[in-house]
């Protein structure tokens, strides 16, 4: 069967030269002799390559030295406890926007923790929207302010960052890391889940400023503290080695486009195809308007229930697969992460155009 184009949320799309790199090299990996699958993560040679995916990632998101890169598992979820776990420690109290499903459960998550004060919040309209930032809601006390940067159900993405001062800035970027170039240095942490944009699921990456690092609640289980996997460069215990190893691949792919310059005009080029046709379209209607559109997932719908599913159904038998939006809110949606390719993008586009000439 041929490779379809796969427009998932996640798990998602891998570029097929990361993948063709990583069938020669399945069953022996260098002159190891061996699968990474098989290797020791104590060994000289999975050492080079969890380095060698640490350098690439400092280089492609020009991370200042001053930031720990760590990689963890667990996911977007664990953090959700591990941030509050370990950066809420000092007035206890944290600010939060809610944006969406992941938002609302970071937040329902930390305050298990610690306060938390919600700053504003999208709801009202569904969260088709980022919302205006009211500064006189922020709490200077704050051990950290909290955002989910894109949010990957509803296709919405701040377009600025809110200045938080010296309230250390802490954002979930699962669904939008290394899609477009982003200053670090603005940030107390960022996290990601690596199976939308860097790779296969299991394996989640931590970039966080060093000084907030060690100031962990006492309750605080060894695997949840900073700290251990810092002093351990991420091999206190074994990794997710393969998952390593594939993230590795997807950074040397996506410096060998050109980096994040490189990669956010081709994402940009690659959104602004997929608007243009919707925004175009008398059939098709965005549900995001305006500066709050994500460039990671586009999501669009009919208006109407029963050709939402005609048009999904009829896309996939085209091998334009897994645009089917989120289940509480329906219609499509259409996640065109990094490994997306322009074709894809295009196929879409055109199958677009035909289904609403054919559907009058
Ligand atoms: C996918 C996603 C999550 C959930 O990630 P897990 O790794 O399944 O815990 C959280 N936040 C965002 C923004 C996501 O896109």
């Amino acid at each position: 069967m041929e490779r379809v184009y796969n427009f998932s949320a996640g798990p998602s799309a891998i570029n097929e030269d990361v993948l063709k790199k990583a069938q020669e090299e399945m069953l022996c990996y260098g002159d190891s002799g061996m699968s990474v699958m098989e290797m020791s993560h104590r060994s000289a040679v999975y050492d080079s390559i969890i380095k060698d995916a640490e350098k690439l990632l400092r280089e492609i998101l020009s991370i200042p030295d001053d930031y720990a890169v760590l990689f963890l598992q667990g996911g977007a979820w664990s953090q959700f406890a591990m941030v509050p776990m370990n950066l809420a420690t000092k007035s206890g109290k944290i600010d939060l926007v809610v944006t969406g499903n992941w938002a609302k459960k970071a937040g329902e998550e930390a305050s298990k923790y610690c306060k938390v004060n919600i700053v504003a919040s999208s709801e009202d309209k569904n969260f088709n929207y980022i919302p205006t930032l009211d500064k006189t809601k922020f709490d200077k006390e704050a051990d950290y302010f909290y955002i989910c940067d894109n949010n990957t159900i509803y296709g919405t993405k701040y377009p600025e960052y809110p200045e938080t001062g010296n309230v250390p800035l802490v954002a979930d970027m699962s669904s939008c890391i290394c899609s477009q170039e982003v200053d670090v240095s603005k940030f107390g942490l960022i996290f990601a889940g690596a199976q939308k944009n860097l790779g296969p699921a299991g394996l989640t990456i931590v970039i966080v400023r060093r000084d907030l690092i060690g100031h962990q609640m006492d309750i605080t289980p060894t695997m949840f503290t900073y700290a251990v996997h810092e002093k351990h460069n991420s091999l206190f215990n074994t990794p997710p080695t393969y998952s390593i190893y594939i993230c590795k691949l997807v950074l040397e792919w996506i410096k060998g486009l050109g980096g994040l310059k490189e990669m956010e005009k081709i994402n940009k080029a690659k959104a602004k195809l997929l608007y243009s046709a919707i925004d175009e379209s008398k059939m098709f209607k965005a549900d995001v308007q305006g500066s709050s559109r994500s460039i990671m997932n586009v999501t669009f719908r009919t208006g109407d229930a029963d050709l939402d599913a005609a048009f999904i159904k009829g896309a996939t038998s085209r091998g334009l697969v897994n645009i089917k939006g989120y289940r509480t809110i329906g219609g499509m949606r259409a996640s065109i992460y990094n490994a997306m390719p322009m074709e894809g993008v295009e196929k879409l586009v055109s199958y677009m155009k035909q289904f609403e000439v054919e559907n009058k």
